[in-house]
């Protein structure tokens, strides 16, 4: 279904994000027919370009990010032809009357902050104080928001100066996952699955973000952030946030917002000796964190496992077990409901018995798994094994349901639209940096040192007790 005609301005346009996928992204929406003809994309950045200079770089991004077979070259042409830029550097004074001028009226405006999250107020502020956003126009902001609740919440108080909150996106890629949204698909289209949603049948919960690489490149913009500040406080929150919530009314955005932070504000401190962190060693011809990081004394964590407990009616006595890690043995996101046994067997527990596991995959091979007991075919008497049923989108709804939109592009539609319920609202971010802020300063303070690990390991071995001294283990990393 196609959007409404739109004016697209990206700060940073010429950036590594923008090249890799929201232009990309643009271009498969146009490519599906879902962007307007009468659509206009502007890059703004600070290189001294003409339109056809950046419309070259579009060019090429296309060719690298965009697979062959919706590289048509005259749909390339035709997406080319409404893109433009205009140079400006967002702590000056120039181009903003340029950019003023190429904006047309009757059109969604919408403008994407893809820079350092250090020019959001100066843009925010030139934006409205030169009359180029009205009271409709919408903004996206990337991540990093914030590095602690003081942060946050001055970020918020400098875009609250000039943007109402509905006109404020804060993305997560996490949340513009076809899978993500599955899970609410899931929980709340069925009437299987809520009734034993909650802490009297889930034993526990493990949410898993693993990967191969290490902080190559960024080493110097990662330790000053580390796996709990770049992906727990954020994207792990979130998606325990759409495990654990209450149903909402509505499937409507603060409605939905709304569930996910009485969620957040349910969390528990945790304690330190339910916390591993950790940093990858060298190893495989490759050097360790340390050598990347530029700080020889560095005490960031590369690497988290966690505990954490939700004090509410449904979640009590059922724990969130979180990981996230870099060099790890595979690059692997999921999310595993781990049910309990049924409350008698009649069968021999040693023929085969394990606990139903409801598994969301969100990459690679985004898609969903429930793992069921069944009898093993055969004449060898009652013996239990577990087979998925598989929910994946391949198999179940064939060549379109493999086809899944990158989650920016999603989410850059969503914006278009005005929809906001895959956008995390201010409130939120700040109520999850006040849950990770003392974690975060009871290392600092205590001068905790990560852990050691081996660079293709699943991690310390101390995450590994994390779960054994409760009689649990993490699944696999695969
Ligand atoms: P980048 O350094 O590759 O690009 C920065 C862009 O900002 C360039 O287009 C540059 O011209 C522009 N810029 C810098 N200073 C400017 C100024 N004073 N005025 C106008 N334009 C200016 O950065 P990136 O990797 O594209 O990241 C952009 C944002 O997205 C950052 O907030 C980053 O944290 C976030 N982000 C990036 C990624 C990623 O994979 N690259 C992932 C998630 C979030």
């Amino acid at each position: 279904i196609p959007v409404d005609a739109f004016d697209l301005v990206i700060f940073g346009g010429t950036g590594d994000l923008a090249k890799r996928k929201i232009l990309p992204g643009l271009y498969r929406r146009f490519w599906a027919g879902q962007m307007p003809a009468e659509s206009r994309i502007i890059g703004a950045a600070r290189a001294d370009l003409d339109d056809a200079g950046f419309r070259k770089l579009v060019a090429d991004a296309i060719d690298e990010f965009v697979s062959q077979d919706k590289r048509d070259e005259a749909m390339i042409a035709q997406f080319l032809e409404r893109i433009s830029y205009v140079s400006i550097d967002a702590t000056g004074t120039g181009g903003w009357d340029q950019l003023k001028a190429m904006m047309r009226s009757g059109v969604v405006r919408a403008f994407y902050f893809s820079v350092a999250p250090a020019l959001f107020g100066a843009i925010a502020e030139r934006l409205s104080s030169n009359g180029i956003a009205d009271s409709e126009s919408r903004i996206v902001v990337e991540k990093p928001f914030g590095r602690d609740l003081a942060s946050a919440q001055a970020l918020n108080a400098t875009l609250a100066a000039h943007f109402a909150e509905r006109q404020i996106y804060r993305i997560d890629h996490y949340l513009g996952k076809e899978t993500v949204q599955n899970l609410m698909a899931v929980r709340f289209a069925n009437i299987l699955f809520e009734p034993i949603w909650k802490a009297q049948y889930i034993d526990h919960v493990q949410i898993t973000v693993a990967e191969t690489v290490g902080v190559e490149g960024r080493g110097a913009y990662y330790d000053k952030s580390g796996a709990m500040r770049d992906m727990v406080q954020n994207h792990m929150m979130q998606l325990l946030c759409l495990i654990a919530m209450e149903p909402p009314y509505h499937f409507d955005p603060n409605a939905v917002r709304d569930e996910k932070l009485k969620v957040i504000r349910a969390l528990d401190p945790v304690a330190p000796q339910d916390i591993v962190r950790g940093q990858y060693l060298a190893g495989g011809g490759q050097g360790g964190y340390i050598e990347h990081s530029e700080n020889p004394a560095s005490r960031t964590e590369s690497y988290i496992a966690m505990k954490v407990h939700i004090s509410n009616w449904r979640w009590a006595g059922t724990p969130f077990y979180l990981r996230t890690g870099k060099r790890m043995r595979a690059r692997a996101s999921e999310i595993a409901i781990v049910f309990k046994e049924p409350p008698h067997s009649i069968f021999d527990h040693a023929s085969g018995w394990r606990e139903n596991q409801l598994v969301i995959r969100l990459q690679p091979n985004e898609g969903m798994n429930l793992m069921v007991m069944i009898k093993e075919p055969g004449p060898g008497g009652m013996r239990l094994v577990q087979v998925p049923l598989d929910m994946s989108f391949a198999d179940a709804l064939g060549e379109e349901g493999a086809d899944i939109p990158d989650a920016y592009e999603r989410l850059i539609m969503d914006v278009i639209r005005g929809n906001q319920t895959l956008f995390m609202r201010g409130d939120e971010v700040e109520a999850a940096w006040a849950w990770a802020d003392p974690i975060i300063e009871g290392w600092e303070g205590r001068g905790e040192k990560p852990q050691g690990y081996d660079p293709g390991s699943s991690g310390p071995d101390d995450a590994l007790m994390l779960m054994h001294r409760d009689g649990r283990r993490w699944r696999e990393i695969r």
